[in-house]
């Protein structure tokens, strides 16, 4: 739909770091010079509130996009720490929108349908990054049918990998039934804590699990990184050379440079390195 690589931030166990993930590495993306939106699918609305955006109820948000009720352009606004980096925020009024959007025709695509029309090539964005709620409904159905890719943020604790089976079912479904150009570009390990031996044998299962889709970069857990929601900002704009604002730099890097994570016909889902794809093909 467009030049943009858009990629979902999804994963419906709570606070494993999907709006901290999405808000950092789209500030840090923005910071490189590349123009990147943020469209803020959770209710709750902290995405909306790490980047700087006004969300009060009534502003023109996701929820009147969602519905139709205004255009992407009437709720895009500017980060005030960024003349990069954009956000489509969310207000507490999309608490209601799951329920509201059944009865809606094309339920599954109203945030495909309100992007499709030229405006992310109109502002030239090179990237968008979707941040979901902690669910697998409607909210982030309709976030999978406009992305190509979805990052995986898995937190370095116990139960890790607990939904994570359901996501990659629901990931297949969406793949096979609304989007077939679906698929997983990213895993990244979030909340390390290197003094433990569990954050360790979690990383290495995952990385056992899915193999090179899982972002070298890994993110360390650090105060600075829970302390920047309170000051509205993302920690790349807090505290540029904290240790988790340095990772999530180095992890947004790493995702440009090495670009999408192509679905392999016969692995489905989980996007494999060129490598992987060249030993798969024999
Ligand atoms: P939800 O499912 O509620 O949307 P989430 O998956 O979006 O949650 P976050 O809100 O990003 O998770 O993070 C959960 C909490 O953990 C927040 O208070 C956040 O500030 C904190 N946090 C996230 N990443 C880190 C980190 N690397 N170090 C320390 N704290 C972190
Ligand atoms: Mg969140």
């Amino acid at each position: 739909m467009s030049s943009a690589r858009l990629i979902t931030i999804a994963n419906q166990k709570g606070g494993v770091g999907k709006t901290t993930s999405a808000v950092n590495l789209a500030a840090a993306l923005a910071a490189d010079g590349h123009k990147v939106l943020v469209i803020d699918l959770d209710p709750q609305g902290n995405a909306s509130t790490a980047v700087g955006a006004a969300h009060a109820s009534g502003t023109d948000s996701s929820y009147e996009v969602l519905l139709g009720d205004c255009t992407a352009n009437d709720a895009i606004q500017v980060s005030p720490e960024d003349s990069n980096l954009f956000c489509i925020p969310a207000t507490i009024d999309l608490a209601g929108a799951e329920i509201e959007m059944v009865s809606l025709v094309r339920r599954e695509f109203r945030l495909y349908d309100a992007l499709a029309k030229g405006f992310l090539d109109e502002h030239g964005f090179e990237y968008v990054f979707i941040d979901c709620p902690p669910s697998l409904g409607l909210l982030t159905i309709n976030a999978m049918t406009c992305s190509d890719e979805v990052i995986i943020p898995i937190q370095c604790e116990y139960y890790a990998l607990e939904g994570v089976g359901q996501l990659l079912g629901n990931i297949s479904m969406i793949r096979e039934h609304l989007n077939p150009e679906l698929h997983i570009s990213g895993i990244l390990l979030t909340m390390f804590d290197a003094r433990t031996k569990l954050a360790e044998q979690v990383a290495n299962e995952v990385r056992e699990q899915f193999g090179a889709v899982v972002l070298g970069n890994v993110i360390p857990r650090s105060v600075r990184v829970s302390e920047a929601p309170g000051f509205g900002k993302t920690v790349v704009h807090y505290d540029p050379s904290s240790t988790g604002a340095m990772a999530y730099i180095a992890a947004a890097r790493e995702l440009h440079k090495r670009g999408d994570y192509p679905p392999h016909p016969t692995t489905g889902a989980i996007g494999v390195s060129p490598e992987i794809y060249a030993e798969l093909e024999g």
